[in-house]
């Protein structure tokens, strides 16, 4: 080897180690920056368990290839152990993994490429965490597994695909069994108040609509819906419980089977979409749940809701009639003209508070609305998909007033019940 050979060899071996370096760095910054707090709070517990391990934190996922074969790599902190499976309707990838750290762009998997259509990645419950991959075209993996790579600092998950005919790719496919969240989750005693269910939507690996300025629905959402439930809470005169009370996924099955567990008083979904033909429409909007959609946005609106188990790989060719088990008629059209005259009281409430759609009444086919024996309704708090709303949605200011004006119209539409029963109780 002359010098000059000898001299790029050099330059090569230095320049890639100074980038495995560099990976290196920043994969432990994001394990630290993602997990620090827990890190102190357990590093403090006496009781940690034995052998308890930080999850691994994911930092990158490149897709490379083309329709014929495409692969997806996650860099990862550590090695984990995937389960794969196929589901159709829509056709889908669904890896499931021991709980990860994803540090990625929300945004990262909205944009495909090759046999892969878009991906999402994210927590499904504590410890779990999952991979959906929604295809272009019938693809099956090849190869699914966990490789070191950086002398072992890190780890690549690959998911290598191939395309595949549709008898093929049927024939892999394999509905979920669920489990079911609710029925571990039944209300204490109850105590004679009535118990408000709020629903943050969205969560873990269904980030929800991501609108101008990368706001994350879920998130927003979940803070807005934290606030409310302090103002009910602190009131005294409600038992509140929240669908989810982390960024975790929740189906929107379970969801109505938490309000009907809980006996609820009153069921509220808490969003903030985005209107994708629409994006000059703005301010808040109340939608019940009805078989025929009041317009044809709001028919959209809860098309795109109730796609949200099939974000998460979940089966969703449910029968969304299983809910409604045994109970008479006249339940059902007392739950429906209660969850009118709750969404009333709320227009009537909010219209001080905040802006209102110029239609802010409306109504849709929302299968999280569609207990039975539950009044339930579904806030849009404004639409992401609005420069204005967006500012609004992040000001404390306007949050405050917003689950002030929720709040006192909760108070107001069940102030009668209260009453009742407070007279019926014995002295
Ligand atoms: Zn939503």
């Amino acid at each position: 080897m002359d010098f000059a050979a000898a001299c790029r060899t050099v330059e090569r071996t230095l320049r890639s180690a100074a980038v495995r370096a560099a990976l290196a760095a920043a994969v432990t910054a994001a394990a630290l920056a993602g997990a620090a707090p827990s890190l102190q709070a357990r590093d403090l517990d006496p009781l940690k368990p034995e052998g308890f391990k930080l999850p691994p934190v994911a930092i990158d996922a490149q897709l490379t290839g083309d329709q014929q074969a495409t692969r997806l790599a996650f860099t990862l902190s550590a090695a984990v152990e995937p389960k794969v499976r196929m589901l159709e309707k829509p056709d889908r990838i669904v890896i499931d993994l021991p709980e990860v750290n994803f540090q990625l762009p929300p945004d990262l998997g909205r944009k495909g490429r090759g046999l892969v259509k878009s991906f999402r990645s994210g927590l499904m419950a504590q410890g779990r965490s999952r991979v959906v991959i929604e295809l272009a075209s019938p693809a099956l993996p090849v190869r699914v597994a966990s490789e070191p790579v950086m002398g072992g600092a890190a780890s690549v998950l690959a998911i290598e695909l191939k395309k595949a005919d549709r008898e093929a790719f049927a024939k892999a496919a394999v509905p979920e069994i669920r489990e079911d969240a609710a029925a571990g989750r039944v209300a204490g005693p109850v105590d004679g108040r009535p118990v408000i269910v709020l629903d943050p939507g969205h969560g873990g690996i269904d980030t929800g609509a991501i609108g101008v300025g990368q706001t994350i629905e879920k998130d927003v959402v979940f803070a807005f819906t934290r606030q409310l439930r302090d103002k009910l809470e602190a009131s005294g005169r409600f038992k509140v419980v929240m669908t989810r009370d982390s960024d975790v996924f929740v189906s929107l099955r379970d969801r109505v089977k938490i309000a009907q567990a809980h006996n609820a008083s009153l069921f509220v979904s808490i969003h903030a979409d985005t209107l994708v033909v629409s994006p000059e429409v703005r301010g808040m909007t109340v939608y019940t749940n009805s078989d025929r959609a009041s317009d044809a946005e709001s028919a959209r609106l809860a098309e795109a809701e109730n796609k949200a188990d099939s974000v998460a790989g979940l089966d969703p060719n449910e029968d969304p009639e299983e809910v409604a088990g045994i109970l008479s008629d006249l339940t059902r059209r007392e739950t429906r003209t209660y969850s009118h005259l709750f969404a009333r009281t709320l227009v009537g409430q909010i219209t001080a508070a905040s802006r209102l759609n110029k239609n802010p009444q409306r109504s849709a086919g929302f299968w999280v609305l569609r207990a039975p024996d539950v009044p339930s309704v579904l806030v849009e708090l404004g639409y992401l998909s609005s420069k204005s709303d967006v500012q609004l949605l992040t000001q404390a200011e306007w949050r405050d007033k917003a689950a002030e004006a929720i709040a006192s119209s909760i108070g107001a539409f069940l102030a009668p019940r209260i009453a009742q029963q407070a007279a019926a109780a014995p002295r």
